[in-house]
């Protein structure tokens, strides 16, 4: 072999050449295989938007079935390939000016329409006089990782923005990351929490190992939620409600824990407040009908268990209804709340002051060993309530009556309690000087039967069961018949004949008087004006005006719609206002007889002399006649101290120009003895009992 060089010396061969060749078949064959098994997109294209080369995999990724097809559809990369047409312009520039782009991100259509995302990188491929001749790259679908990175962007924005505070834990239970709400639930300002355990309980308010339990719930069940008190950073503590779920990797082991807190500091407040408002009374704020119901019940239950014995105060106002009346609901509803107030300072912590609606409280010992414990308690509330309670604007008195009774010896079940007190109320009420009562058998009997009455009081007008009988009143010389006072009379459907006395109060109390008033007056000026077209000669109809009637502000107009509506001569109307109606206002009472006096009617006084008439104001008043009651007339002969008042009574109406009526006359004796001191009329059983309509017509045709 010479050695002239290489060449020479190896001289152009066919075999040389074939195992070049070869090597270089399988150099390209080796890049070809790169090219067309490649992950990514491979490709050259034309500055002008065409395709020179692409692999399988672009294709794939564009939704192309061949390299081939791809570039004979996609021509005009600008027009076709990018969702955003500016796209290829950015990218171009890029390439041109740098050479090169890198993780160029685009969203490009696929063949069928799809949209999805690539990311591409690319260079510029120049020829020597540096004139572009290509551009060559990869492609890479970025889809599905766009999309999570999406999702996690989202979920981190709830973590941020959720009103729960989230913590999420590692395997260890330590802090790995919080959320604002977490922060800001529990006051951690700024602190950092990430790697240590969750310190969330409250110190002193739960077992100490509560979330290590949580936490082993949470390994064992799945989840576990619970209301605890969570403490904030400074140590206060508040209800939260928290639940803790797993984070489980794909084997199913557990990675991390997800613990929510809420707080429920409002919930647990409106929880109270609706509470409160079940069982309190929102004007005074003492226990209301239930809770006041509801302790009794206990306390019965103890002295039923223990042996003890309690006792129930039940307090009626007596002069609520006239301030709720006459200075408006503020003003009672004022009067309450400082009632209120004053009673609480009257009892121990133990005891329960309640308000059972209206006017009615209630007291409750409920543990007062032996001796009159109610007593005393009634004797205390009376004193504090003596002095006036300062409403805006003026001064109220407002002492209640008090019914006491003891359990278990008056009773035993709650009702039967409440029953016995509010009978002994009623007495105490009825009782005058003495403010409270404490019970005692005889009262219940009569309360029930007062409730029944009341009710069939109500009706007793509607079903026609009232009437009215009428009492001679005649001349006490001449015995000539001069008027008739009309009495009304209740035929009871079972109790037969009721007289007023028993149930003219009850219906001053329920305040039925005022339409069962209007009833009388009605039907008395009717009956006057049906006799005297008859043609009987009585001169008038006096009519009982009881003090609730005489206080109504609408009285004077009721009167005038019966003289209206029946059309009698007002003269012959008389009405019979007893003393004690007049003696709370006289002012007021004044300014009422004048107005009736005016309207033309005469005017009584019934009862005269078992009240306390000021003889200065009976001087200023347009009465007509004074009725001698008749308590004085009774023993009139029989007793010298009743004969000089009566006598003294005959005396001073005729002094003040009034004529004189003397009521309860059974006697000649006491009619003698009457007419003799100058007395003018007289009215009893000795001329006549009160008679029913017809016989009173019989009475009028004798004489
Ligand atoms: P009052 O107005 O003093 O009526 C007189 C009462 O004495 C009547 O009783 C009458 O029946 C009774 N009486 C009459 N003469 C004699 C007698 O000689 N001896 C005795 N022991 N009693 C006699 P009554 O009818 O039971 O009425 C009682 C009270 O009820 C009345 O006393 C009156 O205050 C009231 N009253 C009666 N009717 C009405 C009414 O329509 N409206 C109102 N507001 N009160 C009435
Ligand atoms: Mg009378
Ligand atoms: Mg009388």
């Amino acid at each position: 072999m010479s050695a002239a060089g290489p060449y020479a010396e190896r001289p152009f061969s066919e075999a040389l050449l074939a195992a070049q060749l070869a090597r270089l078949r399988d150099s390209e064959a080796q890049y070809r295989s790169i090219f067309e098994n490649a992950q990514e997109g491979i490709y050259q294209t034309t500055p002008d938007g065409g395709y020179l080369r692409v692999n399988q995999a672009l294709a794939r990724i564009y939704g192309y079935p061949s390299p081939d097809a791809l570039i004979n559809e996609l021509t005009d990369i600008a027009g076709q390939l990018y969702v955003d047409a500016e796209s290829r312009d950015r990218f171009k520039t890029i390439l041109e000016t740098d050479g090169l782009v890198r993780d160029f991100e685009a969203r490009i259509y696929r063949r069928d329409g799809a949209i999805i995302c690539i990311t591409e990188n690319a260079r510029c491929v120049r020829d020597a006089a540096g004139a572009i001749r290509y551009y060559e790259g990869t492609v890479e679908d970025i889809t599905d990782r766009k999309r999570s990175e999406e999702e996690i962007r989202l979920l981190a924005k709830v973590f941020e923005s959720v009103a729960e505070g989230i913590v999420l834990l590692d395997e260890a239970g330590d802090v790995q990351a919080v959320n604002p709400a977490f922060m800001t639930l529990t006051e951690a300002k700024g602190e950092d929490l990430k790697g240590k355990p969750l310190r969330l309980v409250a110190d002193g308010l739960h077992e100490k190992d509560f979330m290590a339990r949580a936490l082993a719930a949470v390994r064992e069940h799945g989840w576990w939620s619970g209301e605890m008190m969570a403490a904030r950073a400074d140590g206060t503590a508040f209800p939260a409600e928290i639940s803790i779920t797993p984070v489980r990797a794909p084997d199913g082991s557990l990675t991390h824990s997800v613990v929510k807190v809420a707080d429920v500091s409002r919930r647990k407040q409106d929880e109270e407040h609706i509470r409160f408002h079940a069982f309190f009374d929102t004007l005074t704020r003492l226990p209301n009908r239930r809770l006041v119901l509801d302790r009794m019940e206990a306390a019965l239950a103890a002295a039923h268990d223990h042996g003890r014995r309690g006792c129930v105060l039940f307090l009626d106002l007596d002069r609520f209804k006239a301030v709720n009346d006459t200075l408006g609901h503020a003003a009672g509803d004022e009067l309450l709340r400082l009632v209120a107030r004053r009673l609480r300072h009257c009892v121990r912590p133990t005891d329960t002051v309640g308000r059972l609606g209206g006017d009615e409280f209630v007291i409750l010992v409920p543990d007062c060993g032996p001796g009159n414990i109610g007593t005393y308690v009634a004797e205390k509330v009376l004193y504090n309530m003596s002095e006036p309670f300062s409403l805006t604007g003026s001064e109220q008195f407002c002492i209640p009556s008090i019914g006491i009774t003891y359990f278990p010896d008056d009773a035993a079940q709650v009702e039967d309690v409440l029953r016995c007190a509010d009978a002994a109320m009623y007495h105490a009420k009825k009782g005058g000087e003495r403010r409270y009562a404490v019970y005692t058998p005889s009262m219940g009997r009569r309360s029930a039967e007062l409730v029944n009455l009341e009710n069939d009081l109500r009706l007793a007008a509607a079903r026609g069961e009232l009437e009215l009988h009428y009492q001679p009143k005649v001349d006490a010389t001449t015995l000539k018949l001069v008027g008739a006072e009309a009495l009304v009379r209740w035929r009871h459907p079972i109790h037969g004949m009721i007289s007023p006395a028993n149930f003219i109060p009850l219906a001053e109390e329920t305040g039925l008087i005022l339409s069962i008033g209007r009833w009388v007056l009605r039907t008395a000026c009717r009956q006057l004006g049906r006799w005297r077209a008859r043609g009987f000669d009585l001169a008038s109809v006096s009519v009982n005006v009881s003090a609730l009637q005489f206080t109504d502000p609408t009285f004077a107009a009721t009167v005038q719609a019966a003289l209206d509506e029946t059309g009698i001569d007002p003269a012959r109307l008389d009405l019979e206002i007893t003393e004690t109606a007049m003696s709370d206002d006289v002012e007021r009472a004044l300014n009422m007889l004048h107005t009736l006096k005016d309207m033309g009617v005469t005017l009584s006084i019934d009862d005269f002399g078992t009240g306390y008439s000021s003889l200065n104001y009976l001087k200023t008043m347009p009465i007509d006649t004074l009725k001698i009651d008749q308590s004085f007339v009774r023993d009139v002969v029989a007793s010298a101290k009743d004969a000089a008042i009566a006598s003294t009574i005959i005396t001073l109406a005729h002094n003040l120009g009034f004529s004189v009526v003397a009521e309860g006359v059974e006697t000649e004796d006491q009619a003698a003895f009457l007419r003799d001191r100058g007395c003018h009329y007289l009215q009893g059983y000795w001329i006549s009992r009160p008679l029913r309509v017809p016989d009173f017509a019989d009475f009028m045709a004798g004489r």
